[in-house]
């Protein structure tokens, strides 16, 4: 600590002692600092003192205006800064004063460390030892950035401050009062209950924990406390429920205010998070960089990343959270966008494998099938033919909803490049997924015995595998199908032009890039794709691909017959698949959510298996999928369901997207209303693939308006993109789909509902690279960083 600091610590010491009164200083802080402005003016400009000293006057900037709570903020920050400053050359703190309060960080820090940074480990932070460093790793959390990056999941508005005497029931309130009587003891059950009497000027309520004993060592009569939460009632008289609570002090982190609720994990409770997060706020926010350039600032007026940061945390209100909502989720986009652009730049600047396409050839394929290929069949096989004959390498996504029918205008590149003598490989997610291709693929191409195709999978004996990757080495022109994890890791094929990756959404972008890599020219991607996203959201996220769309379904196909059911219908609807069962076909159970450790609302999967085996379905045979289940035994599940040694699958949403099973007949959703439609469709397309007449019964287990609205939708339309759009619409930015599984870097931030915003960073985007593609403008260095390490934290999901 400098002879700088020395003068302004025991200042601020004193001024918090007298509660932030601005008494410290006669005629108030504000004329120390502009001396003490004048002495850090007189530094040289290159001095890292001064540059903190700035910081400091920045956050007591307005002091005398302040109300006295925004002023104990500004001193903690302000202290908690200068504890940090390194000590004067001396061999310790001088000043008794100042030692009460650096003196606990100083033990913990040695005086030579290097200045913490965003990059630092946690433990740089007050509060973050060994366990719970251990905790917040566990979130994925492991540097000051990503604790700042770390997001609420939502608010507890409790901003709304009540006397006892204006409570009312179930509304959430917050109260201030004095603590009169602590009780302890168990409710019928035997769990434990802690009791506080709580008054205030107009009367007493009690406040009620359960589970929680602890808690009554926290409470001593006479104790000054705020407690938030919701007003219940037992027997007649109102009561808190479980509230936050916390001792009356200026500033209020847990309670009287809109309170961040974060994700937790076993062992770091709401408050602990809660405090750490605020203490990485108030010292390292000062030290994030703005990397939008001023410009787009101001011309979408947007927040600045400090403030927007301060306010995702700790809103100071609706508004000012929205707009820091705003601001993080423009980044987001925008980061996304140009990553996307570039991507598309770097590929277009690429030699392709040019094909000749043979019209003729492809025609009498046609010709040979069991069916007429669809209008949009036809034009996405044009799409893609025109693509191959280019000299820059395909990247094309086929979209297409459940049963349009991707898989015939796949053959059709297959075949054209087969026919050319060069190979081609198909993935997909999983071993089923394969060997579902491949028998479909085969059975398309039975009139072409020049195509040559073969499967690999796991299940494919070893001598058997050493075969095909050494056929495969030979550059033998030949269609191989497996999953992507085989063809990436230990298959070499030296002339493969053309790759199709199903499911594509399982496919992160980055893998698609290093699959593309392999050979020596760049091979032709054909992703498919069954998520239906509305346009423009496929714009931005798939916009380093063209996109080929099959917006109509083969003529003849029975449509699901879709019904909402409740509670009280249970018994007709497992009677009804008990008959479907007997007359040999299969249904699926699908339950929100895995177990009761799980956040999620609804039945498990694992208790409904449980009870409908002992029970309703005793002679069926059930079985049971969740992803909680290794890779291993999923797929065995997948694999006795689909062979017909399973009647019954309880399982949460996990089920293959593109698994083909068509003696299922019967897909039963619990808790449907939890679900989104664009969920609920891709669920009920696992069934009606066969001959049989299939149904979707979505179970309510809720009467909330907005959710039996949903599904009276599922009912009334069977068109994938009409559903994804009305699902944007109803549910806004929250819960469509992540982006994730569409292989893009996940947003902790943007929804993709939020068009507006979207459609402003993918504007954007373009003028930036319209003006400087590569980024490479001094104005921009902050902002290419940022797109490389949001684009470089892409893992693959599967
Ligand atoms: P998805 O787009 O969901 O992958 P598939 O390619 O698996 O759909 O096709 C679903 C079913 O529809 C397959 O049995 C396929 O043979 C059949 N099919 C594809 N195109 C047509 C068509 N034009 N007319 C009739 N049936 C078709
Ligand atoms: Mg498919």
């Amino acid at each position: 600590m400098t002879a700088l600091y020395d003068k302004l610590n025991p200042i601020l010491l004193l001024e918090k002692r007298q509660n932030c009164a601005d008494r410290a200083v006669a005629g108030g802080l504000q004329g120390f600092l502009d001396y003490w402005r004048d002495e850090v003016a007189s530094l040289p400009p290159e001095a890292a003192e001064r540059a903190n000293a700035e910081v400091v006057l920045s956050l007591l900037r307005g002091y005398r205006h302040m109300s006295p709570a925004e002023r104990c903020v500004a001193v903690d920050q302000v202290l908690a800064r200068l504890a940090d400053e390194p000590p004067a050359g001396s061999t310790g703190p001088s000043r008794s004063e100042g030692r009460a309060a650096a003196a606990p960080r100083a033990r913990t820090r040695r005086p030579t460390a290097p200045r913490a940074t965003l990059a630092s480990p946690l433990t740089v932070i007050k509060g973050v030892g060994a366990r719970n460093q251990e905790y917040l790793e566990r979130l994925g959390l492991r540097t000051v950035e990503d604790l700042l990056y770390y997001l609420p999941r939502r608010y507890d508005d409790f901003s709304r401050l009540k006397t006892v005497s204006r409570l009312v029931l179930g509304e959430e309130a917050t109260v201030v009062g004095t603590v009169r009587k602590v009780y302890s003891g168990r409710a019928r059950g035997g769990l434990p209950v802690v009791a506080v009497s709580l008054a205030d000027d107009t009367g007493p309520i009690e406040a009620r924990w359960f589970g929680q004993p602890f808690l009554a060592r926290q409470f001593r009569p006479g104790d000054q406390v705020v407690f938030s939460g919701r007003v219940d009632q037992y027997r007649g008289r109102l009561f808190l429920n479980g509230p936050e609570w916390e001792p009356l002090q200026p500033e209020l982190l847990h309670t009287g205010r809109l309170v961040p609720v974060y994700p937790l994990t076993r062992g770091l409770g709401a408050r602990r998070l809660r405090t750490l997060v605020r203490e990485a706020i108030d010292r390292f926010v000062p030290q994030v960089v703005d990397r939008l350039p001023e410009g787009t600032r101001r011309d979408l007026d947007l927040m600045g990343l400090q403030e927007a940061l301060q306010q995702i945390h700790f809103p100071d209100s609706l508004e000012s959270l929205a707009i820091a909502r705003r601001r993080l989720c423009f980044d987001e986009f925008l980061l996304l966008q140009l990553g996307v652009l570039g991507q598309r730049r770097q590929w277009s600047l690429q030699a392709g494998i040019p094909l000749e396409p043979s019209r003729a050839g492809i025609d009498a394929f046609a010709a040979g099938l069991p069916f007429r290929l669809t209008a949009a069949q036809q034009r996405a096989v044009g799409d893609i033919l025109a693509d191959l004959g280019r000299h820059t390498p395909m990247r094309r996504l086929l979209q297409g909803d459940v049963g349009s029918g991707k898989t015939v205008v796949a053959v059709a590149a297959l075949l054209a490049t087969v026919r050319n003598g060069y190979q081609a490989a198909v993935m997909a997610p999983t071993g089923i997924l394969a060997e579902q291709h491949y028998q479909t693929i085969t059975s398309m191409l039975a009139a072409c015995p020049d195509v040559h195709c073969v499967l690999l999978t796991g299940a494919v004996p070893a001598a058997e595998k050493e075969r095909i990757r050494a056929a495969a080495a030979t550059g033998e022109p030949q269609v191989l199908i497996g999953t992507h994890a085989l063809i990436q890791e230990s298959v070499s094929l030296p002339r493969l032009a053309v790759m199709v990756v199903d499911e594509q959404h399982r496919f992160g972008v980055t893998q698609r890039t290093a699959l593309a890599e392999r050979g020596e020219a760049l091979p032709h991607i054909l992703a498919m794709s069954a998520t239906p996203i509305p346009r423009s959201l496929a714009m931005t996220i798939y916009g380093d691909l063209d996109v080929s769309v099959l917006d109509e379904l083969p003529a003849g196909r029975q449509p699901v017959i879709t019904a909402v059911r409740d509670d009280g219908d249970r018994e007709r609807i497992y009677a009804f698949m008990t008959a479907e069962v007997a007359a040999g076909r299969q249904c699926f159970v699908v339950c929100p959510r895995i177990d009761e450790s799980d956040e999620a609302v609804g039945k498990s999967a694992v208790a409904e298996h449980r009870r409908l085996s002992k029970s309703v379905f005793r002679r069926q045979r059930l079985g049971l999928l969740h992803g909680r289940m290794s890779g291993e035994e999923k797929e065995q599940a997948m694999a006795a369901f689909k062979q017909g040694a399973v009647d019954i699958l309880v399982s949460t949403t996990v089920i293959e997207v593109g698994i083909d099973i068509p003696n299922a007949s019967v897909m039963l959703i619990e808790s449907a209303g939890r679900f989104g439609l664009a969920q609920l469709h891709q669920l009920r397309g696992r069934v009606g693939r066969g001959e049989s007449k299939s149904y979707c019964i979505l179970l309510a287990d809720e009467d909330s308006d907005a959710a039996s609205e949903r599904l009276r939708i599922m009912e009334q339309t069977a068109d994938g993109f009409a559903l994804a759009e009305e699902d944007l619409r109803m549910r806004g930015p929250g819960d469509f789909f992540g982006v994730r599984q569409h292989g893009l870097p996940s947003l902790k931030v943007a929804q993709l509902g939020d068009t507006t915003v979207l459609e402003q960073a993918r504007r954007e985007a373009a003028r930036l690279v319209a003006d400087d593609p590569e980024l490479a403008r001094p104005e921009h260095a902050a902002l290419c960083r940022d797109v490389r390490r949001f684009w470089a934290s892409d893992e693959v999901v599967s």
